[in-house]
């Protein structure tokens, strides 16, 4: 289009090396519009708690609204915002959103704890920690109902901060959660290493639970791991009725997925509260 009207050109590489450099400083800028906009909204999924079969936690997922409205998944740029360094700011707009949140519903005098994710540039970054303490502090939010999601992938890049940051939050109450636990390398290392308080089963073991004999003995097994070594499970793409009833059969703490509750702006997932909180 850009040579004139009823053209055409035979494609070659080197125009699409051109193309994804614009496509990534376009994502770059639109995250940068969207930080300075405060267009980065949290949304809140619910974990159930398959013992008593209440609801007391979620989890906060990042969305980006568009100037035209739209909302954007964190899958289309996260990626692109790890790569322009720009995760960290979006994680600290999601964390303080959510501390005043959490402080907000104590005082409604309703008790949700929160999990929410970490990138690796996260664990690496020098001011996170002190950031987070600040911020929970002012916030006036429970360390004691802030979880932490982190990847095997995330703290493997640099495993000395890793320990450090984990140290340091969990010296104020806050605790840890080892997400997309199954599909990483070194599952067990990790699990020897940092002292997370929660593993979060992979969805690629969940979804098809009640047909696949192969899924339920390894979900199963991580359940009875877990529970020796005195950590919580949490089941994620509950996507059917037969999954949960499996997964209490199996002792696992907490079940999260579509058939329990999708994702929701914080405003739809908590009644009472203000639509900006
Ligand atoms: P995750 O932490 O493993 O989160 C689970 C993802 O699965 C979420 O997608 C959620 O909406 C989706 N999900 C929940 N239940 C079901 C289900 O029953 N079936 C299926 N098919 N999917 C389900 P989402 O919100 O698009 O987030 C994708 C990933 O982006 C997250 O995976 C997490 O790694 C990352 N992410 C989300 N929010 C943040 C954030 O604030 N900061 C960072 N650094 N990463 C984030
Ligand atoms: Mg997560
Ligand atoms: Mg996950
Ligand atoms: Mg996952």
């Amino acid at each position: 289009k850009e040579l004139g009207k009823n053209r055409c050109r035979i494609f070659v590489p080197k125009d699409r090396e051109g193309e994804l450099k614009r496509a990534t400083f376009h994502k770059k800028q639109r995250i940068l519009d969207a930080l300075a906009a405060d267009r980065f909204e949290v949304w809140y999924q619910p974990l159930l708690h398959l013992a008593s079969r209440k609801i007391f936690h979620y989890e906060a997922l990042v969305r980006m609204r568009e100037t035209d409205g739209s909302v954007v998944l964190p899958g289309a740029f996260i990626q692109a915002a790890e790569r322009h360094g720009l995760v960290g700011s979006i994680d600290r707009v999601v964390a303080q959103k959510t501390f005043v949140l959490q402080a907000l519903l104590e005082k409604q005098g309703r008790k949700i704890s929160f999990s929410m994710n970490l990138s690796a540039r996260d664990l690496a970054d020098a001011g996170m920690a002190a950031f987070l303490q600040k911020s929970i502090k002012e916030s006036g939010a429970d360390p004691q109902k802030l979880i932490f999601e982190i990847t095997e992938t995330a703290a493997i890049q640099d495993m000395d901060r890793a320990l450090d940051f984990i140290r340091q939050m969990k010296a104020l109450g806050c605790r840890f959660s080892l997400d997309d636990f199954g599909v990483g390398f070194t599952s067990f290392v990790y699990l020897r290493e940092l002292g997370v308080d929660y593993i979060k089963i992979d969805g690629s073991f969940i979804r098809k639970l009640h047909e696949r004999q192969e899924d339920r003995s390894v979900v199963r097994a991580i359940a009875q791991m877990a529970r020796e070594l005195g950590i919580m499970t949490v089941a994620e793409f509950v996507e059917v009725p037969e999954t949960l009833e499996i997964l209490s059969g199996f002792g696992v703490d907490f079940g999260q997925g579509f058939f329990i509750g999708k994702p929701a702006p914080a405003a739809l997932a908590f009644s009472r509260i203000p639509v900006q909180p």
